[in-house]
């Protein structure tokens, strides 16, 4: 069976728009080709896996023509048996889109497809700055019209548009509103009607610049108005006054890229997202769970029955203690035995992670940091009990506790490794981001790695002391937070921020 093709509408950018059967597919899909006008947040729920082809930008930075797309949807299915091919697209594929024609080629060729329809910029856009496109009373229908044909001559019914009394919503129109403007007046359009212009809507890009239909190429060139923009003309323009909905937040307009492991990302991600910033995932460390841990003992063999003999569990990080009752649950080694076990975490968030697992830590030291712990438990543990220590670590992770403890044992529970490659995409994303988050200095030795040194973030946002000494040897500027904490640090980002 040739792979199937899915023409997928990505929504005019805000990932919250994207359909959940369009998400579905870009998470289980083989080979994407996406337009210029997909927004990296939707790009981000594609398959890591899946090869991307940017047919927006072909390597000599010219667009691939209509017609090669189409041939290349044909060549993609036939080379892909059995695969999903899902064709990503601005908006709705169908609404100016040109998807019918891909949709025609394929059915030419014998080639499985669907749509998945996405939600048209047209609508969407005004709707998120307050304007309804229909209202009772001012409008009773609207028009979605193309500001832009493809043999460069615009050659529009004005006369039958000027007469309506649609609200208009013109796309690809930026450069031709000049033209178009002179053209609606001309048939009896009222010069006042209002007009909005809304760039990059839905995006961390957006805006609106009011105007007439008079003034409307003034204001395009006096603002700079450049596209991607909707332009929408009508009484309607004038409620987008009245019902803009959306409140500015903290961090609206703030692109912020967190290069946390895999595992991590999220918390962070949704913590910046609820102050309203658009957030540039990108792990740049990946952690792997080793199955069979004992084999990393530090200093003794031990087998499974030895983990018996500690009576100190330390936990440097929440990763690790994931990893730790993983690595038990693989040996099929019974908790129940931990019973009697003093645990010590490194900070909150890993005594928090204790607690989801069942288990009250019992020492979290003042200073959240390895070094914090090691002097607490010094005070804690008797030093004939040292040799009973069982330090729970990634192979990254420092050596300050062993050093502290040196009778001590050591566990590694988990590999850290640099992510294979960054994506183009992603790497174009990483270069608009206004600040970029680190949580370990081995991510931001591997994020210098993979950009291959060519972006230097206008901020780096810096979790605790190796990072930030990482860091400034890359010459980056540095905001580090207070204690090593989200919290601590997401406030570091509003401060530098407001
Ligand atoms: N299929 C798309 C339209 C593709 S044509 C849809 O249904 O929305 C491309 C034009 O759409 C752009 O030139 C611009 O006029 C408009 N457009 C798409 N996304 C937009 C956005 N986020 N903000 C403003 N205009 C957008």
């Amino acid at each position: 069976m040739n792979g199937k093709v899915y023409l997928i509408g990505a929504g005019p950018g805000d990932e919250g728009l994207l359909t959940l059967k369009g998400k579905s597919l870009l998470e289980k899909a083989h080979v994407v080709v996406y337009d210029r006008l997909v927004s990296p947040s939707i790009l981000a729920y594609v398959n890591p896996s899946a090869i991307m082809i940017d047919v927006g930008k072909s390597p000599k930075h010219h667009q691939l023509k209509q017609s090669e797309i189409n041939k290349l949807l044909v060549k993609l299915s036939k080379e892909h048996p059995d695969s999903i091919i899902a064709r990503l697209k601005g908006g709705d594929p169908f609404v100016f889109g040109r998807g019918g024609e891909e949709a025609l080629e394929l059915k030419d060729n014998d080639v499985d497809f669907e749509v998945v329809p996405g939600i048209t910029s047209g609508v969407s856009v005004p709707a998120y700055f307050g304007i309804p496109v229909t209202h009772r009373g001012i409008s009773t229908s609207f028009q979605v019209i193309t500001g832009h044909e493809q043999n460069e001559n615009l050659s529009l019914d004005f006369k039958n548009i000027a007469e309506s009394s649609s609200t208009l919503v013109f796309l690809m129109a930026i450069g031709n509103m000049g033209f178009i403007a002179k053209k609606l007046i001309e048939n009896g359009k009222n010069p006042n009607l209002p007009v909005a212009f809304i760039e990059k809507g839905t995006t961390p890009q957006e805006r609106i610049v009011y105007s007439t239909l008079e003034k409307a190429e003034e204001t395009i060139i006096n603002e700079n108005i450049t596209s991607p923009a909707i332009t929408i003309m009508g009484d309607v323009v004038h409620l987008g006054k009245i019902l803009q909905w959306r409140k500015k937040k903290p961090l609206t307009g703030k692109i912020i890229a967190v290069t946390r492991g895999e595992k991590q990302i999220s918390e962070i991600s949704t913590k910046l997202k609820n102050l309203g910033a658009t957030v540039i995932e990108t792990p740049m460390i990946n952690t792997i769970p080793l199955k069979e841990p004992l084999d990393y003992f530090h200093h003794t063999e031990v087998d499974l029955n030895q983990l018996n003999n500690f009576n100190y569990l330390i936990f440097t990080s929440s990763n690790g203690v994931h990893c730790f009752f993983n690595a038990l649950k693989n040996l099929n080694y019974d908790i129940r035995n931990l019973y009697r076990k003093k645990t010590a975490a490194v900070g909150e968030k890993t005594s928090g992670v204790l607690k989801d697992y069942g288990i009250i830590c019992d020492y979290v030291p003042q200073k959240q940091n390895s070094l914090g712990l090691a002097e607490f438990l010094k005070d804690k543990i008797n030093p004939t009990e040292y040799k009973k220590i069982l330090i729970i670590q990634g192979n990254l992770g420092d050596n300050t506790l062993s050093e502290s403890f040196p009778l001590a044992s050591k566990w590694i529970v988990y590999k850290t490794i640099k992510p294979k490659e960054l994506p183009l995409w992603k790497e174009n994303a990483i270069k608009s981001a206004h600040g970029v988050v680190f949580a370990s200095s081995s991510a931001v030795k591997n994020f210098v790695e993979l950009t291959n040194h060519n972006i230097i973030p206008p901020i780096v946002f810096s979790i605790g002391d190796k990072t930030t000494v990482t860091a400034l040897e890359y010459k980056f500027s540095v905001v580090q937070s207070e204690v090593p904490s989200i919290d601590s640090l997401l406030q570091k980002i509003l401060d530098y921020y407001i």
